[in-house]
């Protein structure tokens, strides 16, 4: 049988896919230290958990209106104006099922054959294949550790040809974790309102930064930065609701009228119990992101400082999300646990599963050789077991 030519271009996601091995093992009886899926470790606050019990009960059991119930969307208006000062109209917002699902809709009603979308790399995995899948070009540029993986506004004014139509900016980023200046956003939001550029400024991990970084919502640069941004979030990190699979895209009314379109074609409505969820999140106490973010930051000081113990591992420290990037090259070439050699990033994390139990995900599915992705999204002593293997891994 002959699978179409977009599913034979594209790869599985690698993240699922890590994840995936990761899990096989553990199914086979191995004590695998899995760091793999960016995924908080925390159960949904039970506020949360029971709103979607009432709504259940409530018979809130049927398909909704396409892009979301207009509670929910009114729940996220009222969000964004509480904590960045932001007066959005519910017709400006849709709801999908999960941000990733957000980000597919976004580049499908926006970009097709002939359009470029500049992506800066390191880049989350799903990024370049979304844009694939719907037939345009993905552009990479890189960035570097130097710069604290971010794409200068010369960067950007750089890339940009006669086909450029959207930018795809992730801040923090997954998966450096790197919290863009906000000279530095002014900067690129200078060049997209010049050339004529759209922007999607995926902040899904906006609640997740670490001091002295802080956070800056690219919609804030004014009425004609606005205009040309589409933000996509979502309550999967930072109310640990990953399951949940609720995502938003805030943007120009065409926009969001035409992924409405694509909406009522394809998934009909996101879940409408998560729905309800969501707005309990929305709506109910904010200390729940605050507890989870302080966890977070105790994690991050425990890896950073594991990591700076390891000689040759280099990186630039994560100003948000809950990743460490590094970079394991000079341990390539050298004889590892058990005599293994390895050459490259991917080679890396494959030794060091079947030889150490510990599962990483690879810089190369990040647009990054050479480097390795850590999710620090679990406990203290999860991650303490799994440095002492990847110290051991790499002693030889
Ligand atoms: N953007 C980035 C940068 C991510 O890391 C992820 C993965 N969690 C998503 C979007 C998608 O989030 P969701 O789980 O809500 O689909
Ligand atoms: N975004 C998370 C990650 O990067 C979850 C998996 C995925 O959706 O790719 O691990």
């Amino acid at each position: 049988m002959s699978l179409s030519a977009t599913v034979n271009r594209i790869k599985p996601s690698a993240t699922i896919a890590a994840a995936a091995k990761a899990r096989e093992l553990k199914s086979k009886g191995v004590n695998v230290h899995d760091f793999t899926l960016g995924e908080p470790d925390f159960n949904t606050p039970e506020h949360i958990c029971e709103a979607a019990v009432a709504a259940m009960k409530a018979g809130h059991t049927h398909y909704t209106a396409s892009g979301g119930i207009v509670e929910l969307k009114k729940a996220i208006c009222d969000a964004y104006q509480r904590d960045y000062g932001l007066k959005y109209d519910p017709a400006q917002v849709i709801v999908s099922s999960g941000a990733k699902h957000s980000i597919h809709n976004v580049i499908t009603t926006l970009v097709g054959p002939g359009d470029e979308v500049i992506i800066p790399a390191p880049y989350w995995v799903s990024y370049s294949d979304l844009v694939e899948i719907a037939g345009a070009t993905p552009v990479l540029v890189n960035t570097t550790r130097e710069s604290g993986w971010t794409l200068s506004p010369g960067q950007l004014e750089a890339a940009i040809t006669p086909r450029s139509k959207l930018l795809m900016l992730n801040n923090p980023c997954n998966p450096t974790g790197a919290a863009y200046p906000v000279e530095t956003l002014e900067g690129l939001a200078k060049v997209a309102v010049n050339r004529n550029l759209m922007v999607l400024s995926d902040e899904i991990y906006e609640k997740l930064i670490y001091p002295p970084a802080r956070f800056r919502c690219f919609a804030t640069f004014g009425d004609d930065v606005r205009a040309r941004t589409i933000l996509v979030s979502g309550v999967s990190k930072a109310y640990a609701m990953t399951g949940w699979r609720i995502g938003w895209t805030i943007g120009p009314v065409e926009i969001i009228k035409g992924m409405d379109k694509l909406q009522s074609q394809e998934t009909s409505n996101p879940c409408s119990i998560s729905q309800y969820a969501a707005i309990a999140a929305l709506n109910g106490p904010q200390d729940c992101i605050e507890d989870m973010r302080k966890e977070f930051e105790k994690r991050r000081a425990y890896v950073l400082d594991r990591l700076k113990r390891i000689p040759g591992v280099k990186l630039a420290e994560p100003g948000g999300a809950f990743y460490a990037f590094f970079d394991v090259t000079s341990s390539f070439g050298k004889p590892l646990m058990n005599g293994r050699v390895v050459q490259n990033a991917t080679d890396f994390c494959t030794a060091l599963l079947e030889e150490a139990h510990v599962a990483l995900v690879t810089g190369d599915a990040f647009g990054a050789p050479g480097y390795v992705r850590l999710s620090f999204a679990t406990s203290i002593k999860a991650l303490e077991a799994g440095f002492n293997q990847i110290e051991k891994f790499l002693a030889g």
